[in-house]
């Protein structure tokens, strides 16, 4: 069927072997739940099309449009530390690549659209709740400023799903810079054609990476630009109190962004021990570990990628060690860049971390709410500390962290600069997906009600800005919910 797409799929063309050719499973009664019209807009795609019985279709998988070349892709992973040999879509479906207006390449991703070769024992599907929960939590991201996939649009199938009980089917439709990963690279290294990497290595460079193409060896300044994105990346997480909780190497993007919102949540309470995943028993994704466990999946990256390092084998182990060995300095780099912002501090003085570090310690110490006590360093500056020693006390060791903070921003004269205030507040979220809200939108959206998920969607979009009848919004969740609270796979 023609229609108001511009597909161009690069990947399909460049990279045989790394994908199976598969159409979605037809959905009986497609319903849009959810319709990203800003993202529809820079894509350059037609809202008011995607809203009709066409364009439902389309979203659901229930007609290929002109154009579109769906594949389930190839991929491997290591799952919580252990190795799977392939993985792939079992899933999901890449629908094609769109260039839109600004020429900017993205790939329209089906999620929940029936099995595929890749499925195993698994049923293809995904329930409204987790596939609504990928599209607020990946908006909220966004709008948080961090790399990210993000969510077009949500579609009842009118399909139920068997979970533990039976639930309402939907298919989510993502959009995302590609979806390369670090298993894509381990699958790639498997196979008997060394072609396949070579090609996927070159396609890589060209969608996320070009400066690699000039370089002297380009596997590794490749492998160098993905250390600098996760670094990134992992960073920002850290700022916000973001926990992912499925870091396997099949969820770690070339990109570097944020990818499978699946068991991920925002920390209340500040405590680098919080798990939320209900299968993370060992605590593996803790908030705390994401740093190193970025590390050792960007190892797994660099494995495959020897062969194109060097021919000889120590030397290129060698020389990847060596700069898988910059990891821990380029992200600390990051993070305390991020948290000189969160201070309203320059990032090139030396007693932003020691300042960040202290303030984390009393959070913890305090059981304090990260998001709370960040964000009430702009009321400091203001004039006002109550909102900070409401958080952390007001004994000796709080006051004297205050005084150091104080001290770190007095001019001249002796204050604060009057805008510095308006940069913490730009550098601190006042609302993050709080769990119980998001819990709440979820379970009324599965229920057929999408006002609290709308009304959430609405305050997440500008987070960073206090507005008059959003209170209920910022505050932490009540400790009898906080205290038990579980995040699933959403399989
Ligand atoms: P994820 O935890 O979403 O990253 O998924 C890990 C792997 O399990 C991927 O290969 C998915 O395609 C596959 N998978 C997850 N849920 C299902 C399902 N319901 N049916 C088939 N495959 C699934
Ligand atoms: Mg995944």
């Amino acid at each position: 069927m023609t229609t108001p797409i511009a597909f161009d799929n690069s990947f399909v063309r460049d990279l045989p072997g790394m994908y199976e050719r598969w159409e979605a499973a037809t959905a009986p009664v497609p319903q849009l739940l959810a319709l990203n019209e800003g993202l529809a807009c820079d894509l350059g795609i037609d809202a008011d099309w995607l809203r009709s019985a066409e364009g439902v279709d389309v979203l659901v998988g229930n007609t290929v449009p002109d154009g579109a070349e769906p594949v389930a892709q190839d991929y491997a992973g290591h799952q919580f530390g252990g190795y799977s040999p392939r993985l792939g879509d079992g899933r999901a479906l890449l629908l094609g690549e769109v260039v839109g207006p600004s020429g900017d390449r993205h790939d329209l991703h089906l999620k929940g659209s029936g099995r595929t070769p890749f499925a195993r024992g698994g049923d293809g599907l995904a329930a409204v709740g987790p596939m609504l929960r990928e599209y607020l939590m990946c908006e909220a991201m966004h709008a948080l400023g961090i790399p990210t996939t993000r969510a077009l649009a949500v579609v009842a199938t009118g399909e139920s799903v068997r979970r533990d009980t039976m639930l309402p089917g939907a298919v989510f439709v993502r959009v995302a810079s590609s979806h390369l990963r670090v298993g894509s690279f381990q699958y790639a290294a498997s196979l008997d054609d060394p072609g396949v990497l070579a090609a996927l290595l070159d396609h890589a460079i060209a969608r996320h990476h070009q400066g690699a193409a000039d370089a002297e060896v380009p596997a590794l300044a490749f492998l160098d630009a993905v250390m600098e994105a996760q670094a990134e990346l992992i960073a920002r997480w850290m700022n916000v109190g973001f926990v992912h909780g499925v870091m396997n190497t099949d969820n770690v993007t070339i990109s570097g962004e944020t990818i499978d919102f699946g068991p991920c949540a925002f920390m209340d309470v500040y405590d680098p021990t919080t798990v939320f995943s209900s299968i993370d028993h060992g605590g593996r994704y803790a908030y705390g570990n994401q740093p190193s466990i970025g590390q050792w999946n960007l190892a797994r990256l660099a494995e495959p990628l020897l062969p194109l390092i060097d021919t000889d084998v120590d030397a290129a182990v060698e020389r990847a060690t060596d700069l898988l060995r910059t990891f821990p300095d380029r992200y600390r780099h990051h993070l305390v860049s991020g948290q000189a912002a969160k201070l309203g501090l320059d990032a090139d003085r030396t007693d932003v971390g020691g300042l960040a570090g202290d303030l984390l310690a009393l959070m913890q110490s305090r059981s304090a709410d990260f998001t709370l006590t960040w964000r009430s360093l702009s009321d400091v500056v203001r004039g006002d500390a109550d909102p900070f020693h409401e958080r952390v006390g007001g004994d000796e060791e709080a006051t004297d962290w205050l005084d150091r903070f104080r001290a770190a921003h007095a001019g001249s004269d002796g204050s604060a600069r009057p805008d510095v205030a308006a940069a913490i507040d730009a550098a601190n979220p006042l609302h993050v997906p709080r769990n119980h809200l998001v819990e709440a939108a979820l379970s009324a959206g599965a229920e057929g009600d999408l006002s609290p998920f709308e009304e959430l969607m609405d305050v997440l979009a500008d987070p960073f800005t206090e507005r008059p009848g959003l209170e209920r919004f910022s505050e932490p969740a009540p400790d009898a919910f906080a205290a038990g609270y579980q995040t699933f796979c959403g399989t």
